[in-house]
């Protein structure tokens, strides 16, 4: 799979994707909101937009949607039960299915939380490339998504058990925001002494350009607060209220929002 993430600089720091196959360069573009910018990535790259896959309704996922569309004919693919929220869905889609561009094949995944209704696309990786997981405002580099506007922590907190705790360590992560230094802030906000989220921020300041900054899984268990319930810091920093994971994750989030 070849892989262009586009950082749009945006006040909220948006990240679009084009995703395609390497045998025809047909492509997808998730979450397309500078459509201008994104046009012309495909353009310069010889990639042909077949699909147009939005993780959630939020404006600043969908807000290209329309003149990409119109510029390539692209179909529309979102969550089954977004479409009512995002104008013009050609297909909806639900957890399992695959999505496919060319000889490329990217399982949806159902990760309610930051709404009710939205999607990550997993890519299972290959011999010589490792597994990728676009997973548009349910999970950040170093965060997870908030969810005080149409979404539940409680629901985001089973869909991080149930699908995104379990991923493989070698999983790569391209979120829907550039939110890192902010997150790692708040790491150690909560965990002044995790050394790897220290290490980090210190190569940011040195010389590591955050918009070529890779994560995996196995760095999100180091850097991500989210991911570790159980250390203790953590959990009493909460306070008395934190009795188990699950009210740790949600305390955490609550913190988070008015951080
Ligand atoms: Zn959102």
């Amino acid at each position: 799979m070849l892989i262009k993430q586009i950082p749009i600089r945006n006040n909220l720091r948006n990240y679009m994707y084009l995703l395609a196959c390497e045998q025809t360069l047909e492509a997808i573009a998730i979450d397309p909101l500078n459509h201008s910018l994104c046009l012309k990535v495909a353009q310069d790259l010889g990639w042909t937009i077949k699909t147009v896959a939005n993780t959630h309704h939020h404006h600043d996922h969908i807000g290209g949607n329309a003149p990409v569309i119109e510029s390539t004919g692209a179909e529309l693919v979102a969550h089954a039960e977004a479409m009512n929220a995002i104008p013009n869905v050609d297909r909806g889609v639900q957890a399992g299915e695959s999505l496919r561009c060319g000889e490329l094949h990217l399982k949806v995944m159902d990760t309610p939380g930051h709404t009710m209704s939205h999607i990550c696309l997993y890519f299972s990786g290959s011999d010589a490339e490792k597994p990728a997981l676009f997973c548009g405002d349910t999970l950040f580099n170093a965060g997870v998504g908030r969810c005080d506007f149409g979404g539940d922590p409680e629901v985001l907190y089973n869909t991080f058990v149930e699908q995104i705790f379990p991923l493989a360590d070698d999983v790569r992560i391209f979120p829907g925001h550039d939110y890192i230094q902010n997150n790692l802030e708040f790491t150690l906000d909560r965990e002044p002494d995790n050394q790897a989220a220290i290490d980090l921020q210190k190569k940011f300041v040195q010389d590591l350009d955050p918009e070529s900054f890779v994560s995996n899984i196995g760095i999100e268990r180091e850097i991500n607060v989210f991911f570790r319930l159980d250390n203790t810091l953590v959990r009493e920093g909460i306070g008395p209220n934190a009795r188990d994971d699950k009210s740790t994750f949600i305390g955490l989030r609550h913190l988070r929002d008015n951080w």
